[in-house]
C-alpha cells in the first residue's frame, strides 16, 4: 500500500513524484518506457546523447526547471546550461534575403537585444514602439485583466497593438512554437503569461548531459526518499472500488495506494485506463471532445562532421505561422515555401553529447497529431528539403537520417484514443475554453484521482507547463493526503 501512485514518469509525473516522496510520503512512480522523462526524454547511443526530437526549454533564467534542480539535490548552476549565444533565428524577409538575429538565454546581460531585434527584423521606428508597448503591457497586466484574456484570441490581441508585419510573424511564429496551436485559437490569457516569462527570462534552456537529465534525477530522488521507480511497467486499468480509485493493475499485478495521480494524459486515462462506469457521462463526453496540441514532425541527421554552430535555430518568414486557415491548407497538401523550420543540436549545448567532430542535428515542423494522418509524410519532406538547402553539408557528411513522427510522440508518451488525437507535440491544446478558467481540473470527478502533466495544472510551454503543473498538482494531494490522515485520526 502507497501513499501515492503516479503513473507516468514524463517531466510532469516526475516533478510531482520527486515534492511527494520529498515530503515523506511513499510514492510509486510507474512508467511504460524503460526511462524516465516522457516526450522530453534522452536516449544515449554511439557516443551521443539526444532527445527523440528538437527540444529545449524557455523561459531559461529562473525556470521552475531551477526550483526542480533543488529539490532533487542538483546545483542548477550546474546541469542548467544558459548560453548568452543560445540560438538565432533567421527570418526570411518577403525579398528573400535572411535576417539572422542571435539571441541569449540569459537576456538580463543583454537588455539592449530586446531593441535590436524589431530592427534587425526590418520593424520601422512606429512598429518599434507597438513592440515596445506590447512588451511593457505584458509585464504591467494585473491578473484580473490577464483572466479576462481568456476568451480573447492572442492573434487579434497582438494585431490590435500595431506592431507591423515582421514583428507580427516574429510573434505568431513563437506562438506556435511554443504552444503547438492555431494562433487565432491560443488565448492571450495564456500568451501574456508565458511571453511575461519569456521576456524576462529568455529561451534556450538546456540541461547538462541531456535535457532529460533533471527528469532522471527527479525519478531518482522518489528511490533516495524511500519511494519506487518502475520503468518498463505498464498500467492497464485503473482500479475502482466503492466510487473510489485505490490503485492500478499492472501486467505483473495490482497495486494499491490512497491517491493515483495520472500523468498518462487525460483521454487516455478517462476514456482507456478506467473501467466503464467511472466518470459521469457528461464528464466522459466532454473529456471525449477535449482537442490535442498539433504534433512536431521532422527528422535527426547524425553527421561526421560539425555543421551548425548554433544550439537552437528558428526559421521563418512572414507564411511560416499558422492559424486555423493556414493549418488546412498544408494538411490539404498547399504547403508555403518557407514552413517553420525548428532545429537543435545537443552537443553545440554541452559538448559531451556527441563524439569529438560529430554531430547530431534535430528538426521539425508543425502537422496534424493524427499518427495515421498523410501530412506526417509531408512534413518529413519539408523539413528535408529545408534542412538540405541550406545547409548542403548535411547532405555531404549524412550518417544517418532518422524520421519521427506524430505515431513515435505517441509511442513514447500517451496512448491514441480518440479518432485524430495520440500524437500531439504538447497535450492537450492551450486554445479558447481549454485553457485558464476553463483548463481541465486537476481533481478527477471521483476521489483518488488527480491528473498533472501538461493537460491540467500548469500554464506555460511544453516541458514547463508540465514541471509548473507538478509542482501545483503536488501541493493539491499533499493537502488531499493531510486532510484523509486528520479525518482519520
Ligand atoms: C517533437 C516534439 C518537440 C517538442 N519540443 C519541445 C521544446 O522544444 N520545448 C518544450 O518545452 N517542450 C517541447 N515538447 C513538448 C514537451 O516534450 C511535452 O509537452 C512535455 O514533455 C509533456 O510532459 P508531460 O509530463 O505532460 O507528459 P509526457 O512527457 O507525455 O509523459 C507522460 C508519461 O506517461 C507515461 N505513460 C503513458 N501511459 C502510461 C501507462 N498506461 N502506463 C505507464 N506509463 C504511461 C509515458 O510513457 C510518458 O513517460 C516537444 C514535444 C514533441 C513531441
Amino acid at each position: 500500500m502507497y501513499d501515492v501512485i503516479v503513473i507516468g514518469a514524463g517531466y510532469g509525473g516526475v516533478t510531482c513524484a520527486a515534492l511527494l516522496a520529498e515530503e515523506g510520503h511513499r510514492v510509486l512512480l510507474l512508467d511504460k518506457n524503460e526511462q524516465p522523462g516522457g516526450k522530453a526524454m534522452t536516449v544515449r547511443a554511439a557516443g551521443f546523447g539526444y532527445e527523440l526530437w528538437p527540444i529545449a526549454g524557455g523561459p531559461a533564467d529562473g525556470s521552475k526547471f531551477a526550483d526542480l534542480a533543488r529539490v532533487v539535490g542538483l546545483d542548477p548552476d550546474d546541469v542548467i546550461l544558459l548560453p548568452a549565444e543560445a540560438g538565432e533565428f533567421r527570418y526570411i524577409r518577403p525579398d528573400g534575403t535572411t535576417a539572422v538575429v542571435p539571441f541569449s538565454a540569459r537576456p538580463a546581460a543583454d537588455p539592449a537585444a530586446a531593441v535590436r531585434l524589431p530592427q534587425d527584423l526590418g520593424a520601422t521606428e512606429e512598429e518599434t514602439a507597438g513592440m515596445m508597448r506590447l512588451v511593457a503591457g505584458v509585464f504591467s497586466m494585473p491578473e484580473d485583466e490577464i483572466a479576462a484574456l481568456d476568451t480573447q484570441d492572442a492573434a487579434t490581441w497582438v494585431r490590435d497593438l500595431g506592431i507591423g508585419r515582421p514583428l507580427e510573424s516574429y510573434m505568431f511564429m513563437l506562438f506556435n512554437l511554443l504552444f503547438v496551436v492555431a494562433v487565432d485559437r491560443l488565448p492571450a490569457s495564456e500568451a501574456v503569461r508565458t511571453l511575461r516569462d519569456f521576456f524576462a527570462g529568455g529561451g534556450g534552456r538546456y540541461h547538462r548531459g541531456g535535457f532529460a537529465r533533471l527528469a532522471e534525477a527527479a525519478a531518482d530522488h522518489v528511490v533516495s526518499r524511500g519511494g519506487e521507480y518502475r520503468p518498463g511497467t505498464t498500467v492497464t486499468t485503473l482500479l475502482v472500488e466503492d466510487g473510489r480509485v485505490v490503485g492500478v493493475s499492472t501486467p505483473t499485478g495490482e497495486l494499491r495506494a490512497r491517491v493515483v495521480v495520472s500523468n498518462a494524459g487525460i483521454q487516455p486515462t478517462v476514456l482507456h485506463l478506467a473501467p466503464d462506469g467511472t466518470f459521469p457521462p457528461d464528464y466522459v463526453d466532454r473529456v471525449r471532445s477535449l482537442e490535442p496540441s498539433w504534433a512536431f514532425v521532422g527528422q535527426r541527421y547524425t553527421l561526421d562532421t560539425c555543421v551548425i554552430d548554433a544550439p537552437m535555430i528558428l526559421r521563418f518568414s512572414d507564411d511560416s505561422w499558422w492559424d486555423t486557415e493556414r493549418f488546412a491548407r498544408a494538411e490539404s497538401g498547399d504547403w508555403p515555401e518557407d514552413p517553420l523550420l525548428f532545429i537543435t543540436t545537443p552537443a553545440c549545448y554541452d559538448p559531451d553529447l556527441a563524439p569529438a567532430g560529430q554531430q547530431m542535428l534535430l528538426a521539425g515542423t508543425m502537422c496534424s497529431p493524427d499518427p495515421d494522418s498523410p501530412m506526417n509524410e509531408a512534413a518529413i519532406a519539408q523539413v528535408d528539403r529545408l534542412v538540405r538547402a541550406n545547409w548542403p553539408d548535411v547532405t555531404q557528411h549524412l550518417v544517418k537520417a532518422e524520421p519521427f513522427t506524430a505515431r513515435h510522440a505517441s509511442v513514447a508518451s500517451r496512448a491514441a484514443v480518440v479518432p485524430g488525437q495520440g500524437g500531439e507535440c504538447i497535450g492537450l491544446a492551450q486554445v479558447i475554453g481549454q485553457c485558464g478558467a476553463t483548463k481541465p481540473a486537476v481533481t478527477a470527478p471521483v476521489p483518488g484521482l488527480y491528473f498533472c502533466g501538461c493537460d491540467a495544472g500548469g500554464y506555460g510551454c511544453g516541458t514547463h507547463q508540465a514541471v509548473d503543473s507538478g509542482f501545483n498538482v503536488a501541493r493539491i494531494v499533499s493537502t488531499a493526503l493531510a486532510g484523509a490522515e486528520a479525518t482519520h485520526a
